[in-house]
C-alpha cells in the first residue's frame, strides 16, 4: 500500500488526496475492498494479527482500508486524530452516546434537534437508567444550570436541525470540562468546511455523510471522529462488539463525494445567500433563518464559529400549513423530500415529515410550526430557482 498523507495541504487538497492507499496496481480511484475478512500467508500470522503484533486489517466488522481512506481524509479535515465510519447518521450519534453512557450518568443535550437524535435522548438512553436534561440550547444560563457534577456528557447540533438555531460551542465546551464532561456536537449542517467544533472545544464530532458528504443522494453514512484517547478508551470496543460499520462499498461513493464536496457546498451556499435575501423580504413570510444573514438571532455567535452561511434556510410562511403545503405544491425545480445537503435542492415541511413523531407541545417549543419549511440548496442554477421560489411564495 501507497500511502499519501501531509497535515500542511489547504482543505481543497486534502479532500482529492488525504490518506489514500493504492494496492500495488496503483489504481488512481480508490479499490472498493468489499471484503468481510483478510487471509494470513500463516497461522503464525494470523495469531500476530489478532494479538496486535502485526498491524493489519482483520475483519470489515471495525476495519476495511476503503473505510480507513475515507476516515483518514475525514481526520485530516476535522483536525481529528481518529475517526470511525459508520452506517448511518443515527447509528453515528447513537454510538457516540451510549459507548460511554451508564446507569446513573447525567446527560445534557439542546432540545432544538432531529428527531431520531431526540427519541435515542429522551426516550432510549433513560431506559438504562440515565437521567436525561433536555434544554434550551441558545442559553448559555441553561446549560450553566443545568451541567454539574455527575454531567457525563453534553450534545448538541448546531446549527440545529430544523430551524437553523446555533449553540456557542465554545461557551458551552468550557462549561461541561469544568465538571470533565465530554461534548458531542452534531455538525451535520455546517459541514467540516464551515465550522470545526474540536478546534472550537469540543471532544466528539459526529455527522451524517448521508448529506453533503455523499451530497447526491446515494447512500446513508455517518463517522465519528475524536482523539485517539477517546476512540480507545470509549468508542472502540463498543464499535467493534455492537457492529454499526459502514459498509465499504459506501465509504467508496463518500470518497466520491468529497472529492467534490467544497465545490457543491460553495456554489450552493452562494445561491443560498441569494435565496435567503428573497425569501426575508417576501410579503408572504413571517419569518426567515439563516445563519449567513445579519437578522440571524444568533449572528454574534455565528461570526465566531461559523466560517460561512449554510446550504439549508429556514423559514415560516404566514398562512401556517396551507401556506407551506401550496408553495411545495407550486414549486417546479426542488423535489418534495427529507435528504438535505444534495445536488437536487429539496423542501421539507417538517412538521409533518422530519419532526412527525416528535410531541405537538415539543415541536411548538422548538419553533416548528404547520408554516415551518425547510429548504436545501442544490446545484441547480440560482436563478431558475430564485424565480421558482418566488412564484411558489406568490401562491402560498
Ligand atoms: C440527517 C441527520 C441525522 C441522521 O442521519 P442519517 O444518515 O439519516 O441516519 C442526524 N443529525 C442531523 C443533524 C441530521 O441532519
Amino acid at each position: 500500500m501507497i500511502l499519501k498523507q501531509n497535515r500542511n495541504y489547504r482543505t481543497a487538497t486534502q479532500m482529492i488526496h488525504a490518506g489514500t492507499m493504492r494496492s500495488s496496481y496503483g489504481e488512481v480511484s480508490e479499490a472498493i475492498y468489499l471484503t468481510q475478512s483478510f487471509a494470513y500467508q500463516t497461522a503464525g500470522l494470523a495469531e500476530m494479527r489478532f494479538n496486535g503484533e502485526d498491524l493489519g486489517f482483520v475483519y470489515s466488522r471495525y476495519a476495511n482500508p476503503t473505510n480507513e481512506i475515507f476516515e483518514k481524509k475525514m481526520c485530516l479535515l476535522e483536525g481529528a486524530e481518529e475517526g470511525r465510519a459508520v452506517a448511518s447518521g443515527m447509528a453515528a450519534v447513537s454510538s457516540a452516546l451510549l459507548c460511554m453512557t451508564r446507569a446513573g450518568d447525567h446527560v445534557v443535550a439542546a432540545r432544538a434537534m432531529f428527531g431520531s437524535c431526540r427519541y435515542v435522548i429522551e426516550t432510549i438512553l433513560p431506559r438504562y437508567g440515565v437521567e436525561v436534561s433536555i434544554i434550551d440550547g441558545t442559553s448559555l444560563k441553561n446549560w450553566e444550570e443545568t451541567i454539574k457534577p455527575g454531567t457525563r456528557l453534553v450534545f448538541f447540533e448546531t446549527p440545529a436541525n430544523p430551524t437553523l438555531e446555533i449553540v456557542d460551542i465554545s461557551e458551552v465546551s468550557r462549561l461541561a470540562h469544568a465538571v470533565n464532561a465530554t461534548v458531542i456536537v452534531d455538525n451535520a449542517f455546517a459541514t467540516p468546511l464551515y465550522q470545526k467544533p474540536l478546534a472550537l472545544g469540543a471532544d466528539v464530532v459526529v455527522y451524517s455523510t448521508t448529506k453533503h458528504i455523499d451530497g447526491q443522494g446515494r447512500c446513508l453514512g455517518g463517522i465519528i471522529l475524536s482523539n485517539t484517547d477517546w476512540i480507545t478508551e470509549n468508542f472502540q470496543n463498543y464499535f467493534r462488539h455492537t457492529g454499526p460499520a459502514m459498509s465499504p462499498f459506501s465509504a467508496w461513493v463518500m470518497l466520491k463525494g468529497l472529492e467534490t464536496m467544497s465545490l457543491r457546498v460553495e456554489q450552493m451556499t452562494r445561491s443560498a445567500i441569494r435565496i435567503a435575501d428573497l425569501i426575508a423580504q417576501h410579503p408572504a413570510v413571517e419569518k426567515c433563518f439563516y445563519p449567513g444573514r445579519a437578522d440571524h438571532p444568533q449572528a454574534d455567535i455565528i461570526a465566531r464559529q461559523m466560517s460561512n452561511g449554510s446550504t439549508m434556510i429556514a423559514f415560516e410562511l404566514k398562512n401556517g400549513k396551507k401556506a407551506a403545503f401550496n408553495f411545495c405544491n407550486t414549486l417546479t425545480i426542488p423535489l418534495i423530500s427529507n435528504n438535505l445537503g444534495d445536488v437536487r435542492s429539496i423542501i421539507t415541511h417538517p412538521a409533518t415529515t422530519t419532526h412527525q413523531d416528535v410531541a405537538a407541545d415539543a415541536r411548538a417549543e422548538l419553533g416548528i410550526s404547520d408554516g415551518l419549511l425547510r429548504f436545501s440548496t442544490g446545484l441547480e442554477d440560482t436563478n431558475d430557482l430564485l424565480e421558482d421560489i418566488e412564484r411558489a411564495l406568490n401562491a402560498s
